[in-house]
């Protein structure tokens, strides 16, 4: 029977139909480059070392989109299948994202701070309205597209993007710009849906945060390497940035001395985008079926006889 080591918590429905299947290593199977062969991912670290010493591993099923967390080098250099989930956590993400902006206008973290302590504010500030604000998106895969899509519908806001590699879908009024610096220029919201890789490490710092309009927002539901932490804290003490939303960090978690934490026009989550009940059934249930599949397990007759 074949092994697949599952190194983090996925959805009870997934582990159960990988336990029909399969023998199952629960989380945190450190043991796994000795007996898998195939694992399930989140976020734990995957690296070379333990690539390159698991002699049975034929599959890594990545539960989400980014493969940061994997050693694709090391990959590289065995027959090993990387398997994801695409857009089975777009909505989560983008349903952040949004929520993201509209309490960053509205200041919702900053009254619920001031309400909590009683503080009285002579002349609360004014909010802004998503409507009609300039919203530009970095990065215009399954996440960007459905926070256009909620924005533009939903808000009608001028949703703007760069993204050299898609074409927008045609029913989506969305101007595609030729850079990130043009996007930075024209947005009132920048928000970034882009992997990290070595392209985009970094992408986000003081040079595209200096092109943004003055009182501009940050919202940042992909990946922490890709905006510069130095660079933000100091655009938003500086004042051009009104605030910023950030689920993710440079370092997961991000340590308490993190001075961006501090910033009372800072609103974050601790990397909670994907972490809905329906997006976690929906990648759980891909990745093992997707796990199962490259490991050529006969699943799907016996579950439709069991139905
Ligand atoms: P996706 O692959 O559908 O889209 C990513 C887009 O980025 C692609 O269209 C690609 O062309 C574009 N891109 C890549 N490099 C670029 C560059 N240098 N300049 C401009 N565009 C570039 O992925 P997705 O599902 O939309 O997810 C986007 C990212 O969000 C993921 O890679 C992941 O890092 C992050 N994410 C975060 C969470 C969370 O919990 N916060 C959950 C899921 C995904």
């Amino acid at each position: 029977m074949a092994v697949v080591a599952v190194l983090d918590p996925i959805a009870d429905s997934a582990m159960a139909l990988l336990r029909r299947h399969v023998e199952v290593l629960p989380p945190p199977a450190a043991s796994w480059p000795e007996r898998a062969d195939g694992i399930v991912v989140r976020a734990s670290p995957v690296g070379a070392a333990a690539i390159l010493t698991a002699s049975r591993l034929r599959v890594i099923g990545k539960h989400g989109v980014g493969t940061d967390n994997i050693d694709l080098e090391a990959v590289a250099q065995r027959q090993v299948v990387v398997a994801k989930t695409p857009a089975a956590n777009a909505d989560a993400v983008a349903e952040l994202a949004i929520g993201f902006m509209l309490a960053l206008l509205r200041r919702v973290a900053w009254h619920d701070r001031g309400i909590r302590i009683q503080a009285s504010s002579a002349a609360p500030p004014v909010g802004r309205e998503l409507k009609g604000a300039r919203l530009g998106l970095l990065g215009f895969g399954a996440i960007g597209q459905r926070v256009a899509r909620i924005a533009r519908m939903g808000f009608e806001a001028e949703v703007a993007a760069y993204d050299p590699f898609v074409q927008p879908p045609r029913d989506l009024q969305v101007r595609m710009l030729d850079s990130a610096s043009a996007l930075c220029a024209q947005s009132d919201i920048l928000s970034v849906h882009l992997p990290l890789t070595s392209e985009t490490r970094g992408l986000v710092g003081a040079r595209l945060l200096s092109a943004l309009p003055q009182g501009a927002f940050v919202v940042n539901t992909g990946r922490g390497g890709v905006v510069e932490e130095v660079a933000l804290l100091a655009a938003l003490r500086g004042g051009r940035l009104a605030g910023a939303g950030l689920d993710v960090f440079e370092q997961e978690p991000p340590t308490a001395e993190l001075a961006l934490l501090e910033h009372p026009n800072v609103v974050t989550t601790p990397h909670i985008g994907a972490s809905t009940r329906e997006a976690m059934e929906r990648m759980g249930r891909s990745v093992v079926e997707q796990v199962l599949d490259v490991l050529g397990v006969e699943w799907r007759r016996e579950e439709e006889r069991h139905a």
